[in-house]
């Protein structure tokens, strides 16, 4: 199964790709972990984002797309992946695409998590003090939400156009989320 997953930063991507993925067998691969983990060994990729990554802003599209690019040619994927956090731009979309049809192969399925703002907000706060995030100050957390509204969510459509959508309200706790998602995945297990 080929699947990405959509939603605000805050919305629970990660936590629920992670589940999604052990479920499938397959991969989550979440370009923000790549990112950080450069960052923390200091990699040349990660000195190249660092600042990018703390003032919230988005990361070149070259740049995020070779990531992707070399990471999807690994033996894990053969089977398929969840990408959580990319495509977040359309020319990543773009890309996404011709990466996959140079394969032979296509996406399954979109998976977007709805949340409310404020309550997305407060989550990302609240990992603040847990995780400590250096990308997890008020200011950074606002202009994500910003950014993602501009230049992310209106990737939603997109994928709505081509009938590969499947929304799942993403509030409440994180296990109802989880059983909800698988539920609506499950037709699509084969
Ligand atoms: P995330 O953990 O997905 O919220 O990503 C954390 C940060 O990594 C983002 O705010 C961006 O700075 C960067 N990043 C992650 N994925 C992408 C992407 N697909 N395109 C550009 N920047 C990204």
């Amino acid at each position: 199964m080929r699947l990405l997953i959509l939603g605000p930063p805050g919305a629970g991507k990660g936590t629920q790709a992670k589940r999604i993925a052990a479920k499938f067998d397959i991969p989550a691969i979440s370009t923000g972990d790549i990112f950080r983990a450069n960052i923390a060994e200091r990699t040349e990729l990660g000195l190249l984002v660092d600042e990018i990554v703390k003032a919230g802003k988005y990361v070149p599209d070259e740049v995020t797309n070779d990531l992707v690019r070399n990471r999807l040619v690994e033996a894990d994927c053969e089977r398929g992946f969840l990408l959580d956090g990319y495509p977040r731009t359309s020319a990543q979309v773009d890309e996404l695409d011709s990466m996959l049809s140079s394969g032979g192969h296509a996406l399954d399925v979109v998976l977007e998590l709805t949340v409310d703002v404020d309550e997305v907000v407060n989550r990302l706060m609240k990992r603040a003090e847990t995780e400590g995030r250096a990308d997890d100050t008020e200011d950074v957390i606002r202009h994500r939400q910003d950014v993602y509204v501009e230049q992310t969510a209106p990737l939603v459509h997109v994928y709505s156009d081509r009938g590969l959508l499947l929304r799942v309200d993403g509030m409440g706790e994180v296990d109802d989320v989880t059983e909800r998602v698988l539920t609506a995945l499950a037709p699509l297990d084969r």
